[in-house]
């Protein structure tokens, strides 16, 4: 048994931490009144420790450094493990809590790392399409049923097989609204408004060639005199 000052009880000596810097190699106070002290003063103690290692940061990290290997590096990898396994759920929820936090915040930071990093991410999309091919295809074609589903709740049967209006077309061509946004907008199904789309990229492309003929990629020969 040993005796606690702090809350005056007599306790065994498990219930007393290790501390090898004590002549009894225990901490001089009870593990209860070790914790209810840490929790009263968490904010200080978490700052104290802070302060304690930005003012000491090469030394400790160096320390650290030094320390993390072998078996005390296997104990603190399996640790760490058990610890985020045993908070699985909470680890999840705290990260989606995040991720909708900071939703734009991470969308700009996307397009800047995008930006500077354009051959890597373009392989790497590549590398991604191709080894889920089936997949992506499987979804793209789910997606565009549920599409389809949700139109035809909204399209006007009168609409249907009749030819498509000038302002319709205006409307479809808009590359600012989604397609399910236009079927809703004009009363069309989903798949009418996707060949439409098509039909109206086509025509233009049409144009395209026929206002400007693609110039010849060779140099073109002059005259022999
Ligand atoms: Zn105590």
């Amino acid at each position: 048994m040993k005796h606690c000052p702090r809350c005056g009880t007599d306790k065994p000596l498990a219930a007393f931490s290790k501390a090898a810097r004590y002549k009894d190699g225990r901490q001089p106070r009870c593990k209860d009144c070790v914790r209810a002290y840490r929790e009263a003063n968490r904010e200080r103690i978490v700052a104290q420790q802070r302060q304690r290692y930005q003012d000491n940061r090469e030394q400790i990290n160096a320390q650290r450094r030094e320390q993390y290997t072998g078996e005390r590096r296997d104990r603190i990898l399996a640790q760490n493990l058990a610890s985020r396994e045993r908070h699985r759920e909470q680890i999840a929820a705290h990260q989606r809590a995040y991720a909708a936090e900071h939703r734009e915040e991470r969308a700009a930071y996307g397009r800047q790392y995008r930006e500077a990093n354009q051959e890597h991410c373009r392989e790497a999309s590549r590398r991604y399409r191709q080894a889920n091919r089936e997949a992506l295809i499987a979804r793209s074609r789910r997606y565009q049923a549920e599409r389809q589903a949700a139109s035809l709740q909204t399209a006007d049967p009168d609409r249907q097989g009749q030819e498509w209006t000038g302002p319709e077309v205006g409307i479809a061509a808009d590359t600012g609204l989604q397609t399910g946004e236009v079927a809703t907008e004009l009363g069309r199904t989903y798949y009418a408004v996707r060949s439409a789309r098509s039909r109206y990229q086509l025509e233009v492309q049409r144009r395209r060639r026929e206002a400007a003929p693609a110039a010849p990629d060779y140099p073109e020969r002059t005259p022999a005199p």
